[in-house]
């Protein structure tokens, strides 16, 4: 049997990304949605032939606690109501993945962390860049030195926003602008490419080119992350310009994705000619993540994406906007220190 994922919030993300994966999954495929739109409730069911008892709304999304349809409930809503819905979930006895980023305070990360752990439920993050091809070989080539130690890594993302005002840049749903939203690839990125978390940040906000929009998050960041070895990440975020690069220098060779973290279309460059045995067709990212997260669960195995990386990013994300707002270099020794190691 497949593992059935309940999709809750049917937004952008949802719709465009998450339900046509898991019309490809092998492990797992959809079968409830949880929404506030009644009208959006019957789009979906007809769409993807979800039956009305696998239907639930905002207020009556515990009663999912008695639905043996429902083994995985997805966590897909702006990021200050995650905490909210990854503990329903979990005290309703079902496996949660939770969008990035895992919430908007290190505090509620480590309650959603206590409920799956006291519900015995498994929690991961909707970290698809983990079961990307190209992004697996940034991780084996950067972490297993094949191009001598890494010296150097630059992470940039951001896309140009209109000028509306969505929920990503109002800060109580959003908790921050492009860093919670693109800049945690970043963060992200270069972790994974030298498989080893930072000692300490530098950051700083450029001016801002629309204040009025941006008047509760920034419109950028740019930050530094430094490791113990002496090497840096220099990193920058932004709603100005669409961009999205991940690059890192070694001793004996570099290698560059750009694009680094978009659903398809990704390309790699190294030093020594193109990313090799890269596939011939994009792969659905989304996907593999949660065939990946299925197959954790089937057979009692740990995530490589767990909550804990959740709580270790946003604890990276409060470290870089404390050291923008101080202007002084903030220690990140004591992040939770887990690593996805290949
Ligand atoms: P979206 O704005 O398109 O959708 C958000 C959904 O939440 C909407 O359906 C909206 O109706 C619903 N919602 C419920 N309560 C709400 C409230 N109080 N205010 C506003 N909306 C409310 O957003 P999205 O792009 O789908 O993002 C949702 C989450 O997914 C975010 O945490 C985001 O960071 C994450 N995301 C991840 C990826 C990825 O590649 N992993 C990509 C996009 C978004």
């Amino acid at each position: 049997r497949k593992l059935g994922v309940a999709l809750v919030g049917l937004g952008g993300y949802s719709s465009g990304q998450l339900a046509p994966a898991l019309q490809q999954t092998q492990l797992c495929r959809l079968t409830g949605i949880v929404t506030g739109t009644p009208e959006k409730a019957q789009k979906w069911k007809q769409q993807y032939n979800i039956p009305d008892k696998n239907i639930y709304n905002y207020q009556n999304f515990d009663s999912i606690k008695d639905n043996p349809d429902i083994d995985i409930v997805y966590v897909v809503l702006p990021n200050a109501l995650h905490a909210e819905f990854v503990e329903r979930a979990a005290r309703a006895g079902k496996h949660v993945i939770c969008e990035k980023p895992m919430a908007t305070s290190v505090e509620d990360c480590r309650r959603m962390i206590e409920a799956c752990k006291k519900a015995g439920k498994k929690l991961s993050i909707g970290y698809r860049l983990h079961f990307d091809p190209y992004n697996l070989a940034a991780m084996r080539i950067g972490q297993n030195q094949q191009y001598g130690p890494v010296k150097k890594l630059i992470g940039e993302n951001g896309f140009t926003m209109g000028n509306n005002r969505p929920w990503r840049i109002q800060k109580k749903l959003s908790g921050g602008g492009p860093l919670m939203d693109m800049g945690i690839y970043c963060v992200q990125g270069v972790i994974y490419t030298k498989g080893q978390l930072p000692v300490s940040v530098t950051a700083k906000y450029p001016p801002k080119q629309r204040p009025q929009q941006f008047n509760e998050v920034e419109e950028a960041i740019n930050w530094q992350f430094q490791f113990a070895d002496g090497s840096v990440a220099d990193c920058r975020t932004s709603y100005v310009e669409n961009v999205g690069r991940l690059r890192m220098e070694a001793a004996n060779g570099w290698l560059e994705l750009q694009p680094a973290y978009a659903y398809n279309g990704l390309k790699g460059e190294t030093s020594k000619g193109p990313l090799p045995n890269m596939p011939a067709r994009d792969v659905s990212q989304q996907a593999l993540q949660m065939d990946d997260f299925a197959d954790c669960i089937l057979n009692n195995k740990p995530t490589r994406v767990p909550g804990e990386m959740g709580l270790r990013d946003v604890q990276l994300l409060k470290a870089i906007y404390q050291a923008a707002d101080s202007g002084q270099k903030v220690s990140t020794k004591d992040v939770v220190a887990v690593l996805d190691k290949v």
